[in-house]
């Protein structure tokens, strides 16, 4: 694991994006969905509170969380969830003695999938048990405090509709969850690009200096985070996607060929792995039609 200070009193905890790495040998969401694309867990700290946003992929990597703020002299913990998906879940009970917050979707669908969850057969294996669910939920904005200094949790529907955003608006600084990814969003959920582009308009409009998301390269993280151009890469790429289902010559382009603007622009950056997980949306995209 790499910690990372995008910016003053926030932290990054990444891990992955190293070849050959793996968590588990065979199929597994940890290797697939996180680490192959480089995961981050964040945490914001002023005066030894933290609010910890994502609790990472294991059991493991909370524990290694946990234990650097309190090494930093962290003393009060509050988790706030980005959405349910488990490679932000896992390691939420070494959190089990704190607040955990999330949008009231996220822990609606956590508690209907607790027991799959917890027997390893919702994404299959490796299992998240105990899954601690939220003890406290939030429907469209909620403010909060870390230490004196101001945020603001945003529900809001972009790649999951259970997303939980946070707005730091002394930093203008957006962590942003899975709303947003470098290289390209995944898709869950393509029925609602119509809702995810309007709420990506309504991110704009927050004026993000710096977008911290989850999944993206570590370099940029380290150093502060994407411009706000990572908002209108992701519009582009949702509509290319968009495109693919009416323009059947589209669906065979390279993700480098279709996202070719974007990156030329340098608003994200061209990784690798990332041509399996669009493979994966355009295939997600047809089948919904
Ligand atoms: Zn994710």
């Amino acid at each position: 694991m790499r910690v990372l200070q995008p910016a003053e009193g926030v932290y990054a905890f990444y891990d992955g994006r190293i070849d050959g790495y793996r968590f588990a040998e065979g199929p597994n969401w940890v290797d697939d969905g996180a680490l192959s694309l480089g995961i981050a867990s964040y945490a914001v700290v002023h005066d030894r509170e933290a609010i910890v946003y994502d609790t990472h992929v294991s059991i493991e990597h909370a524990s290694y969380i946990r234990e650097f703020l309190e090494s930093q002299g962290v003393r009060s913990f509050t988790i706030v969830l980005s959405h349910w998906h488990l490679d932000h879940v896992a390691g939420t009970a070494v959190f089990a003695d704190c607040e955990v917050i999330a949008s009231e979707r996220t822990a609606e669908l956590l508690t209907r999938s607790q027991s799959a969850i917890e027997h390893g057969e919702h994404e299959g294996p490796p299992a998240i048990d105990p899954l601690v669910l939220p003890t406290s939920v939030l429907r469209d904005r909620r403010p909060l405090a870390v230490g004196g200094v101001p945020l603001e949790l945003i529900h809001t529907n972009i790649h999951s509709d259970d997303a939980t955003v946070v707005w730091l608006p002394e930093q203008q600084l957006l962590l942003c969850g899975d709303t947003m990814e470098d290289t390209i969003t995944y898709v869950d959920e393509p029925e609602s690009f119509d809702v995810h582009l309007a709420n990506l308009s309504r991110l704009r409009e927050l004026a993000p200096d710096r977008i911290l998301p989850n999944h993206g390269a570590p370099e940029i993280i380290g150093a502060g985070g994407y411009s706000q151009d990572l908002i209108g890469a992701t519009e582009q790429y949702i509509r290319a996607l968009e495109r693919c289902r009416t323009d059947p010559s589209l669906r065979d382009a390279g993700l480098q060929q279709l996202i070719a603007g974007s990156l030329e622009a340098g608003s994200i950056r061209y990784y690798a792995p990332y041509e399996a997980v669009h493979r994966e949306n355009v295939e997600t995209v047809l089948a919904a039609r």
